[in-house]
């Protein structure tokens, strides 16, 4: 049964009417569970589990220094290219959004990766938009090849594969998958990604299974809050994740929660999340998946990164530039895919988490 089928199953269920009958009571109930189940994941997602969020923090706190230890794991983001083919209607590199298109040449793959390395940082992102023909295999593969010489592991967020191709860039050297399912709801992601490739709603939801069942050692999966209802939203993408580390028990499982910032040519967020919203999210996850791992962007403020060191997170990108050539500013000119809010360096980021009693770690894995 792949995820598929479970979305198939809860394509009826009225979200809305369910939130509404939580009590106090069911709050508590689900509170004092060692093993969450669904419903439990609901009642903390939950209007009245907001009065309980003291709570949830201290137990969510416990569970996560009992699984990762006082640590953050740092990484930065690589745009390689930012051609893509799809209208998402939220993106800056959406098709439909003007603007000099660029993609880096191996050499200067070779001076972003040397730039981004010198801050320490070992754990790299590469993301790239969805133009197979303008990022085909061989450049991704080639890409992967420089990339090694500088960093330990390397994560790709690029367009939706078939198990074949993940397992070519596996075999050259990738590690890691992120790829945001953006939205759960399907009538919102058919209008909020109107035609090309990623219209497939099915395709993309199955598409880290496939990477999972390809050889990556990690996936990230997430919702982009903004677009659907934040809170049924934050509950498929747990579900989700729940079910990706039970079917695949030797993958180390994420969960991402971007919220949308602002992008050129892009719609502005439906359904805002505010900071209180977010930190139920991620409390409610951390509960009901122990050894989640939980990653949060420079989308966030400064300031909001500093709490939630001490709320669950277990990741945080650093010194991060969302433009193609953005660090060895090899293209002045190039667009970023969206405005970043903490824009401190690493250090100032490693320093923060120093001073907030924690651990930054630049390395925990190494391909052998
Ligand atoms: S979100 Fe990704 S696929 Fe969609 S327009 Fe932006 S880069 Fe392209």
């Amino acid at each position: 049964m792949s995820f598929l089928d479970h979305i198939y199953e809860l394509e009826d269920f009225d979200f809305a009417e369910y939130f509404q009958q939580v009590t106090p009571d069911d709050v508590e109930n689900s509170l004092a569970k060692n093993n969450l189940g669904r419903r439990d994941l609901l009642h903390l997602l939950s209007a009245p589990a907001a009065n309980y969020l003291e709570e949830m923090a201290q137990k969510a706190s416990r569970i996560t220094h009992q699984y990762f230890g006082r640590t953050i794991g740092l990484y930065a983001p690589m745009y390689i290219a930012d051609y893509c083919t799809n209208y998402c209607t939220y993106c800056g590199f959406s098709a439909a959004v003007n603007f000099k298109r660029t993609k880096l040449t191996l050499e200067e793959i070779e001076q972003e990766a040397a730039v981004i390395a010198a801050t320490g940082i070992r754990h790299i992102l590469v993301l790239t938009g969805e133009a197979p023909a303008k990022t085909p295999m061989s450049y991704l593969v080639d890409a992967v090849g420089v990339l090694k010489n500088h960093f330990s592991s390397i994560a790709l967020e690029i367009f939706p594969m078939d198990e074949p191709d993940y397992r070519t860039l596996v075999r050259a050297g990738a590690d890691s998958l992120t790829v945001y399912q953006e939205v759960y709801d399907k009538n919102i992601y058919s209008e909020v990604h109107p035609k090309g490739r990623k219209s497939d709603y099915g395709y993309r939801l199955l598409t880290p299974e496939r990477g999972a069942r390809a050889g990556f050692r990690a996936i990230n999966i997430g919702t982009l809050f903004g677009l659907g209802e934040p809170k049924s939203e934050a509950f498929l993408a747990g579900i989700h994740a729940k079910y990706l580390e039970h079917e695949f028990p030797d993958v180390e499982i994420s969960l991402s929660l971007p919220r949308m910032t602002k992008a050129k040519g892009g719609i502005l967020p439906r359904n805002i999340l505010n900071d209180t919203g977010f930190v139920q999210c991620m409390l409610a996850w951390r509960l009901f998946m122990p050894r989640l791992g939980l990653t949060v962007s420079t989308r966030e403020s400064a300031a909001f990164r500093d709490r939630l060191i001490h709320l669950g997170a277990t990741r945080f990108s650093a010194g991060s530039k969302t433009d193609v050539g953005g660090y060895a500013s090899q293209h002045d000119d190039a667009t970023p895919q969206f405005e970043i809010t903490d824009e401190r360096s690493v250090d100032e980021v490693a320093e923060m988490i120093i001073q907030s009693g924690y651990q930054p770690v630049f390395k925990d894995w190494e391909l052998v």
